[in-house]
């Protein structure tokens, strides 16, 4: 077995054990394996164990290698692959972006959200969106505003007429996140959006305990990454 099949077996216990911890249901948080940065070599024995979902945060190192790993598992199974991007989009690849990806996380701006209604629709594929927040107003990350939030999920659905399904955040990495998984979900709650996108590596049992409905796992998986 690779050394990610069994941190992946470990990383699906725990979110488990965080479900039943927080008293949720088990399978009310979905896995998003994030592979940036790893080849299909080391991401197709994490998908022949039977991990589906899977987060990428660059276009085109995305479309380098979820093709042909689409290819090998439609060879052995029905089973789709739903590739997450989670990472900053620019308008000029909102193409690519839609092509390649089954769910943009990162909507964060109205120029973003116009370019991928526009390629959605082009393309006839329309993928669920969430809304990057940023909880932490940090100059240097990208996200809307907390206080914006609801405008601009409404101005994505009416305006754009994006089909957004909830929110995302990245708190900042020194302190305490769980105040931004606390104010995500309260973001969440008062727009109606059924999505918490919140939780990595290091603090994804906390998003749980916060009602993540999605965590995003890279280096407790695959490996500590190079970069
Ligand atoms: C890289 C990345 C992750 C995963 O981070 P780890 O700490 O490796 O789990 C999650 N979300 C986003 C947006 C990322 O870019």
């Amino acid at each position: 077995m690779s050394e990610a099949v069994s941190r992946w077996g470990k990383v699906c216990a725990v979110i488990k054990d965080a479900e039943r911890a927080a008293s949720r249901p088990s399978d009310g948080v979905t896995l998003v394996a994030v592979s940036k940065t790893y080849d299909a070599e080391a991401i197709w024995p994490v998908i022949e164990a039977g991990q589906r979902v899977f987060g990428e945060n660059r276009v085109q190192e995305a479309m380098g290698k979820w093709p042909v790993l689409r290819e090998r598992l439609a060879a052995h199974t029905k089973e789709a692959l739903e590739l997450h991007l989670i990472g900053p989009l620019q308008s000029n690849k909102a193409k690519e972006a839609v092509a390649t990806f089954d769910v943009i996380e990162s909507v964060d701006r109205d120029k973003i959200a116009g370019a991928l209604a526009k390629e959605m629709a082009k393309q006839d594929r329309h993928l669920p969106c969430t809304v990057q927040v940023n909880t932490g107003m940090e100059p240097q990350k990208a996200g809307i505003a907390p206080d914006d939030t609801a405008g601009f999920v409404a101005r994505c659905r009416e305006v754009h007429g994006l089909n957004v399904q909830g929110l995302m955040c990245i708190p900042p990495l020194e302190g305490d996140p769980a105040a931004h998984f606390a104010l995500l979900a309260r973001l969440a709650d008062e727009t109606d959006l059924p999505v918490r996108s919140m939780g990595m590596s290091g603090d994804y049992e906390i998003a749980i305990a916060h009602d993540a409905t999605h965590v995003r796992v890279g280096s407790a998986i695959f490996g500590q990454r190079g970069t």
